[in-house]
């Protein structure tokens, strides 16, 4: 090699790791800016000249991996792949090594020759981070500089490293080993890749990697030509088969394994210095267990079921008090009325109609106040950004992002900002079949159904039967999601990469102006549309004039009437039951405010009409009805918006075929049962 030639070294790391900061410090004012070819990525060189010999920089963008997922990744692979410079500086966040190394052990797998900037060393003492260099560059076979890089600490000793880069042995690759599973479809893979392209056999490992994964552009290399069809035959055996045996998509196991790799390299060669910055220390204290792989979910199942306890117990005594005052408000109404010699319809509009309508619904203000009280905490707290990573292995078996568990957890208190949440996700799959499964979320509407019902037929075990209602949300979008996948989508997820963001208090302040902003949406929503609908239903059930009020002869007897039939066979076919389940199209709190509007008034007289009507099964089946059936009219909206009417219609269409299988099939088979 000709001392005199040219090196040409790329900057690579992950975004805010430092990069431009050590490119400005390596090449001072020596650069210059323009684009990569063909794409408006920008692209900046610079150059440094070190004991006479000049180096050019060339600062590739920042990706936190090289999955060819984003344009940015495209590029940066491109460029280490195809124009193969002398070394790649991997810029590494020391504050956040496990993280960044992910990047570094896919430069390693690719065969790059890496050099490490452990960067923002100052950040990562000061969170009393203590790192072993030697041990470092010893585990991952690499030299390692370490950098602060804003105030040009270890440039110098960078240059150095890059200018001898040619005097050291050629970096031998990272030796990750994915388990014995992996490895051995690996190995068969890797002897396929060297018989299909000659003249990829270099990195013949790399791209048989690349194959497991599910990597878009080298699938695309696959399909591109036809000669290649005993590599696609070994692909698909190797995975089935390790599909089979891992029980899991193959790459999300590949991620997991990688992060497994990583995260044994950075406890080998880091300490935490006690008592230093504890808080933080406290936070991964709290992370190991949360966000772990045997507790975590088990966790986020207690505390849901803890929270929906709590709804309960403590949301009890104050629904009572808000029954009472509406109950007296009906009755006291009426009789000024009556003494003021008012029309017997007016004072059934406002008493039956009104107050019965709203107030049916308005009973639940104080459980739905304290669902939310908790819902705000724990967000505030940072545990929900906990819950979307821990689910984010269980999201990738349905093949969703772990992102998408975020608009998921919105969907408990309302899908219409859950569904527009989805805006984040990065892909279009991704963002579908979450829009599309969101509206199984229990949202806030949901829970006057099930609060009334389990009132009646399921008083001592009420938290566990509206948990079991919850838990049935998610599995249902799970097993949809996943069925939807096969179908519409075959394409792969990325792997999600997310920040915790360290633990703290919630202010009180916070928690308390989210839980109102949620709470005020909730009894407006009374005040306007659902005061709106229930006098109109109360119209239609008074009509035609003098009718029975809601009597199965009224408009809205009738109407029930001809849909109850459907119903039968889930144990309901009652015509208010089916006229409330369409009532609650318009907006779910109506499906409880058509009830009591029609069996007039809020608690007792409702209540016998239900443990009359239903029995505990088809009281289930109902409350199962009432979360899958149709999204509300808002919902349907909503999706719309983010979708097309295609979608839209398929949204309606399986939640409607959906919901009424389930209610039969929990009366048909638990009749059979009991
Ligand atoms: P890039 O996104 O990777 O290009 O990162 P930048 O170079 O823009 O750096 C992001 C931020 O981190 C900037 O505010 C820098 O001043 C700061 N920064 C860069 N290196 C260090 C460092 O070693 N220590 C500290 N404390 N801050 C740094
Ligand atoms: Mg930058």
């Amino acid at each position: 090699m000709s001392a005199k030639r040219k090196i040409e070294v790329a900057l690579a790391g992950n975004p805010n790791s430092g990069k431009t900061s050590i490119f400005n410090a390596l090449t001072r004012a020596k650069q210059s800016v323009g684009n990569w070819p063909g794409v408006t990525v920008e692209r900046k060189e610079g150059r440094f000249v070190f004991e006479g010999h000049e180096t050019k920089v060339v600062d590739l963008p920042g990706t936190y991996a090289l999955d060819a997922y984003t344009l940015d990744e495209r590029v940066a692979r491109d460029y280490l792949t195809c124009e193969k410079p002398d070394a790649v500086v991997a810029v590494v966040d020391a504050s956040n090594l496990e993280r960044n190394l992910y990047l570094v052990a896919q430069l390693l797998e690719l065969g790059a020759p890496v050099i490490i900037a452990l960067n923002m060393m100052d950040v990562a003492r000061s969170r009393g981070l203590e790192i072993d260099i030697d041990r470092l560059e010893k585990v991952l076979g690499v030299k390692v500089v370490p950098t602060v890089a804003s105030k040009g600490v270890g440039i110098e000793r960078l240059q150095q490293v890059v200018h001898d880069i040619h005097r050291d042995a050629p970096p031998p690759g990272l030796p990750i080993s994915y388990g014995d599973d992996i490895e051995g479809g690996l190995a068969q893979l890797t002897e396929a890749v060297r018989a299909a392209w000659p003249d990829r056999t270099e990195g013949a490992r790399w791209w048989a990697l690349k194959l497991l994964e599910g990597d878009s552009d080298a699938l695309a290399l696959l399909a591109g030509d036809g000669a290649e069809n005993a590599l696609r035959e070994v692909l698909d055996k190797v995975r089935t088969g390790l599909e089979k045996h891992i029980g899991a998509d193959v790459e999300t196991a590949v991620v997991e394994r990688r992060y497994g790799f990583l995260n044994g390299v950075v406890r080998e060669c880091t300490r935490r210095l006690p008592g230093v910055a504890g808080r933080l220390a406290t936070s991964e204290n709290i992370d190991w267990v949360v966000t772990s792989r045997w507790f975590g979910i088990p966790v986020f199942l207690l505390l849901m079921w803890g929270t929906f306890q709590l709804v309960f117990t403590a949301g009890a005594p104050l629904a009572d008090i808000v029954d009472t005052f509406f109950g007296w408000l009906g009755g006291a109404t009426g009789s000024v009325l009556s003494a003021a010699r008012a029309p017997d319809w007016l004072v059934s509009l406002l008493t039956e109609g009104l107050i019965g309508g709203v107030g049916s619904v308005l009973v639940f203000v104080p459980n739905i106040v304290i669902l939310f009280l908790v819902i705000s905490l724990l967000e505030e707290s940072g545990y929900m950004a906990r819950a979307a990573f821990v689910m984010d292995r269980f999201m990738h078996l349905l093949g969703l992002h772990g992102k998408s568990f975020i608009p998921m957890i919105i969907g408990f208190g309302c899908n219409v900002p859950a569904i527009m949440a989805t805006r984040t996700l990065e892909s279009r799959k991704d963002r579908m079949l979450t829009v599309l499964v969101n509206p199984l979320m229990s949202c806030s509407a949901r829970l006057p159904v099930y609060i009334l019902f389990t009132g009646v037929f399921f008083t001592r075990q009420r938290g566990l039967v509206v948990f079991t209602l919850y838990l049935l949300g998610i599995v249902l979008a799970v097993l949809v999601a996943r069925l939807f996948k096969r179908v519409f989508f075959k394409q792969e997820v990325a792997p999600l990469i997310m920040e915790l963001p360290p633990y703290h208090l919630p202010t009180f302040r916070s928690v308390l102006t989210h839980m109102w902003e949620r709470a005020w949406l909730f009894v407006r929503k009374a005040g306007t549309v659902i005061a709106l609908a229930s006098v109109l239903i109360w119209l239609l059930a008074s009509l035609p004039w003098g009718v029975e009020y809601a009597s199965e002869s009224s408009i809205i007897g009738r109407l029930g009437g001809l849909v109850a039939p459907i119903l039968k066979p889930a144990g309901f076919g009652y015509w208010w039951a089916a006229v409330s389940l369409a009532a609650g199209v318009v907006a779910k709190e109506l499906v409880v405010a058509t009830l009591g509007a029609i069996h007039g008034g809020v608690a007792g007289g409702l209540n016998q009409v239900l443990s009359r009507s239903f029995t505990p099964l088809s009281a289930y089946g109902f409350m199962v009805m009432s979360l899958v059936y149709i999204p509300c009219v808002a919902s349907v909206a909503a999706i719309w918006r983010e979708t097309n009417w295609r979608w839209t219609a398929l949204a309606v269409g399986h939640t409607i075929v959906l919901g009424w299988l389930l209610a039969v099939l929990i009366y048909q088979v638990g009749g059979l049962l009991t």
